[in-house]
């Protein structure tokens, strides 16, 4: 361990009970995608008083602020915004978010380590720029939020990263790294998990079937029942999923957003939210389509109006087994930790917007334990907060250093040797497509 690694380790240990405090405090005020203004306050003042110059309002409540020298490579430091709606969870808002994701742990472990990597003399031994990037809505955000940010913000996609990489606000960043809270195996032990599991991507679909409203017991002869048509595209998907091959983890989760008008009322309008995942991007479209077929048969079969939205969702994320420097970060951790890889060949269910990040450049993850509970359940909580706030900090920290020291050259190889399936401009170009 070097000089500026004992630094960074004993300077997030002389201010834990700091970042312990700034964990309770936005646990306890989650907030929803694109809306998580207090957040984003929160953090712009804490880089503001380690003497940085954030930029702010960034796809509405992104926050970004440069450390190092503004040459050789620049390896943004990311974390997560946002709460997620779960009004059954015990620490809920008024308004029904939680921290059921751990995102809230994410954005203290980039401010720890923007923390120690700011101090002047660590700022001084890293050979290109770390950025401290605090992103908006890594959720999926519903039809209804993407409907009201397009209007007020013109916001073009659910995801935050997406968004920022659309907006631009990617392009002078080279390398990513990012955590969050662990995901699969909760029960395994492990304090870090270094790697990314290959996750899903997904198209996000609403359907909107139009009927006829008619009162229910005088004359439900004279209505066209939307709810029905809902109930039958339903049953109809039931059957198609044998369909699906397990190679492509494929997943379909539909819920009705609106189911009808009144309780007297032959039900005329009802919207289907989903979204359509799977492992790569040809399967996506292809159950697409199927589910598509089924709600346009049922529709056919009441006499309803099918209207069917898609909207962009993330890409699906490869599998990138941890790079040698990541080993090498967690090993002046202590002993007393469980440090372990993801599993070789696993494929995650669930998706992120990590996904277009790795779609035009190479992205570090680590997950980390310390919670108990399912991820999105009123269970979610924190069982050690030592592993779940304090260790990924060192952990980010010890790995932008490792990175950006000797001359950037861990950051320069890894960049040089990642073959993005986009370029940041082609990527743009791909969010047009179909986003506008
Ligand atoms: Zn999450």
């Amino acid at each position: 361990m070097d000089r500026i690694e004992e630094k960074i380790l004993a300077l997030i240990d002389a201010n834990a009970p700091r970042l312990q405090a700034l964990a309770d405090d936005i646990f306890h005020h989650a907030e929803q995608g694109y809306h998580e203004y207090r957040t984003a306050k929160l953090v712009a003042d804490f880089l503001k008083e380690l003497g940085l110059e954030p930029r702010e309002g960034l796809a509405i409540t992104g926050v970004k602020a440069a450390i190092g020298k503004g040459t050789g490579p620049n390896v943004a430091l990311i974390g997560e915004l946002d709460g997620l709606a779960c009004p059954t969870h015990p620490d809920a808002t008024e308004l029904g978010f939680a921290h059921s994701c751990g995102h809230y742990a994410q954005i203290v472990c980039m401010l720890g380590a923007a923390l120690a990597l700011s101090d002047p003399e660590v700022a001084a031994s890293l050979d290109g720029t770390a950025t401290i990037f605090a992103v908006p809505a890594e959720e999926f955000q519903d039809a209804s939020v993407r409907e009201e940010v397009r209007a007020s913000h013109d916001v073009h996609c659910a995801g935050g990263k997406c968004e920022l990489l659309r907006r631009g606000e990617f392009d002078d960043i080279d390398l990513a790294v990012t955590t969050h809270s662990l995901m699969v195996d909760r029960d395994s032990g492990a304090d870090l998990v270094l790697g990314n599991s290959a996750c899903t991507g997904f198209v996000g679909k609403t359907v909107y079937l139009h009927g006829r409203a008619a009162h229910a017991a005088a004359a439900p002869h004279m209505g066209i029942n939307a709810l029905n048509a809902a109930c039958l595209g339903m049953s109809a998907l039931g059957m198609v999923r044998e369909t699906f091959q397990e190679k492509d983890c494929v997943r379909v989760h539909p819920y009705i957003r609106k189911g009808g008008e009144a309780i007297n009322i032959v039900p005329s309008e009802t919207i289907v939210d989903m979204m359509v995942r799977a492992n790569n991007q040809p399967a996506i479209e292809h159950v697409s389509e199927q589910v598509d077929n089924c709600f346009k048969g049922a529709a056919m079969a009441i006499g309803c109006e099918a209207e069917i939205v898609n909207a962009q969702g993330y890409t699906p994320c490869p599998q990138r087994l941890p790079d040698q420097v990541m080993w090498d970060a967690a090993a002046l951790l202590g002993d007393k930790y469980k440090v372990v890889s993801i599993p070789d060949g696993a494929c995650n269910t669930a998706s992120t917007d990590v996904g277009d990040l790795f779609a035009v450049m190479p992205v570090l993850n680590f997950t980390f334990g310390g919670s108990t509970g399912d991820l999105h359940s009123k269970d979610y909580k924190v069982s050690d907060p030592d592993v779940a706030h304090i260790l990924p900090a060192k952990m980010m920290a010890l790995l932008a250093y490792r990175l950006l020291k000797d001359g950037g050259a861990e950051a320069k190889k890894i960049v040089d040797g990642y073959q993005a399936p986009y370029t940041k401009e082609s990527y743009k170009e791909y969010v047009k497509k179909i986003s506008g």
